[in-house]
């Protein structure tokens, strides 16, 4: 076994971490994880900390749950992997039923791939493709939201509104149509959102219907915008916004890759609304957190939108080498086998509800936090300089950042968006351990903002 400091040694020669400054990373005492158990994580020098960002949004039951351990190495039994092009395998039927199945509305058709990018990128081609061959050709752009983010690949990027991943890339991007989302507490319309009445929607309608007829698709992260800093919509927001998309003719994508899976207090985010999406688009939590799998739901009518003779070249050329390996399905198959035998939704609200009350009681009231958004188990702490004036701290500060190295000198590993805090622990998360994150959290940002020990 290589010994701790020739892991941290080696790694600092040769990885290249994810968002990740080389410049903090070479001056940070970083964890190397070695093991975990239920919500907790075991670094390789034996020190414990609680997971309070589910492995970056993934984990839903704990980890090493003797459950998904069993299914995947079931299937390790029978085969790590073989292609769906051009031939068919268990797992990764049954998967597709069952997400079908829980899906809302009319999504029954499922197509596989490794990430939430490739997710959304997939529906972004259907979608495109789907017009020209229904005669549509003319409907060829995208609308998107400001602040979106729907992963890091070139097409998902361009969808993208967050300058500081997305600026440098313009050149490279297609151009798409952006529509300002309800992010109220720095609205984007400069509106108060007690009075506005909701005057993003009707920027979105003259978007519409000045361009609708050429917009193929309108994507959207329902009800919260994760990496704009868990940004929660509105009540009604989403329902409104389907509403208009479906009135120009324009199909409804559904980024659930953050949201799916229980994480906002039901199955899908999209269900609170009644929304039914053309296309929704799953990957952190499919698997429960173990391993990379994705998918892209889709409706017969946008499948049959594809069928025709070879050469006519209706097909969907487009497909992973691992797509739909048998490995991730089976892990996702035990991962819907466990929301039932935990009754994993029914024990979402007293959670929820003990989440809320401690961040009312410990968070809220602290001199450098501006607001305080939770749905379901994502929440959102944003760090201000100044309460009344909402003026941020200057970047350079690196507020959000010291609070959250802060938070794991208290065993708690989280980390932040820009200054705003998130916490977003797995699913399986008990009401104690609920608490020790919220007061890791309080204590690790009255810590940093405060200068209280
Ligand atoms: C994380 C995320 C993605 C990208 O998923 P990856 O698996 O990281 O590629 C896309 N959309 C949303 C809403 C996400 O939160």
């Amino acid at each position: 076994m290589t010994s701790p400091a020739d892991l941290e040694a080696l790694d600092r020669r040769h990885l290249w971490h994810p968002f990740t400054q080389a410049e903090e990373w070479d001056a940070e005492d970083f964890l190397v994880i070695e093991s975990a158990e239920g919500c907790w994580l075991v670094d390789a020098r034996g020190r414990r900390y609680l997971d309070g960002v589910s492995s970056l949004w993934v984990n839903l039951h704990g980890h090493r749950r003797p459950e998904i351990d069993r299914a995947v190495i079931d299937q390790l039994g029978r085969v790590a992997h073989s292609t769906l092009l051009g031939l068919a395998s268990a797992p990764s039927i049954e998967l597709a039923a069952r997400l079908a199945s829980l899906a809302p509305g009319r999504l029954s058709r499922v197509f596989y791939s490794d990430s939430g990018s490739t997710a959304v990128e997939v529906a972004l081609k259907m979608a495109f493709q789907c017009c020209r061959q229904r005669g549509e050709g003319q409907r060829s752009r995208f609308v998107a939201f400001t602040d979106a983010y729907h992963g890091d690949t070139v097409g998902s990027v361009s969808l993208g509104g967050m300058d500081l991943f997305h600026g440098i890339y313009r050149p490279l991007l297609f151009d798409a149509l952006r529509a300002p989302y309800p992010y109220c507490y720095r609205c984007p319309l400069g509106a108060a959102p007690t009075t506005c009445g909701q005057a993003c929607l009707g920027r979105l309608e003259e978007l519409l219907e000045r361009e609708g007829r050429g917009v193929c698709a309108l994507v959207i992260e329902p009800l919260v915008q994760g990496a704009a800093g868990i940004v929660t919509a509105p009540e009604g927001f989403l329902a409104e916004v389907a509403r208009l998309a479906r009135r120009h003719g324009v199909l409804l994508v559904c980024d659930e890759v953050a949201t799916g899976f229980g994480r906002t207090g039901t199955m899908f985010a999209c269900e609170q609304e009644g929304v039914e999406p053309d296309f929704l688009c799953v990957a952190k939590g499919l698997t429960g957190g173990y391993l990379p799998l994705a998918a892209t739901l889709t409706t017969d009518e946008v499948y049959e939108a594809f069928r025709g003779p070879y050469e006519a070249h209706q097909t969907f050329y487009h497909g992973h080498s691992y797509t739909g390996n048998p490995l991730g399905c089976a892990a996702a198959l035990a991962s819907l086998d466990l929301f039932a035998q935990d009754r994993v939704l029914e024990g979402l609200p007293a959670k929820i509800d003990r989440l809320r009350d401690g961040l009312a009681r410990r968070v809220t009231p602290l001199r450098h936090v501006g607001e305080v958004r939770q749905r379901g188990l994502m929440v959102g702490i944003e760090l201000v300089a100044d309460r009344e004036t909402r003026e941020p701290y200057p970047p350079a500060l690196r507020m959000g950042r010291r609070a959250i190295l802060e938070a794991r000198r208290r065993g708690v590993v989280i980390r932040p968006l820009g200054d705003v805090v998130v916490l977003l622990p797995p699913l399986a998360i008990s009401l104690e351990e609920l608490d020790l994150l919220v007061d890791a959290a309080a204590d690790a940002i009255a810590a940093v903002t405060e200068g209280v020990a």
